[in-house]
């Protein structure tokens, strides 16, 4: 198969604006511990800010990795797995354009 990066930069660059987007819209606010109108109100807040904190951290992981592969379609080195530099499985990457490793290399990262 061969590598259409025009579409691969695209559907990056698509996914990159999302990614943006979301961490935009995650709202971190600072704990205000006077407005807490009841311990249950402080719960529910304290929980969606750690909600809010673990969205905007898995979207800013997904960015660094979508950003990665942008640079690494630049420098031709896309596809390439960046462990062991055998090409990635095409299907694999047609449903992960952002994956920087084989499944095998994956297994080993995590
Ligand atoms: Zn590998």
């Amino acid at each position: 198969m061969v590598l259409d990066t025009t579409r691969v930069r695209q559907r990056l660059e698509a996914e990159r604006a999302r990614l943006l987007a979301e961490i935009e819209a995650v709202e971190i606010e600072p704990p205000e511990p006077m407005t807490y109108g009841s311990q249950a109100a402080a719960a529910s807040q304290v929980f969606d800010q750690n909600r809010a904190r673990a969205l905007r951290e898995r979207a800013e992981r997904e960015l660094a990795q979508v950003d990665a592969a942008l640079a690494r379609l630049e420098a031709g080195t896309y596809g390439l797995c960046r462990a062991c530099g055998r090409p990635i499985d095409p299907e694999r990457l047609e449903a992960l354009p952002w994956a920087l490793y084989d499944l095998e290399c994956q297994r080993k990262v995590r």
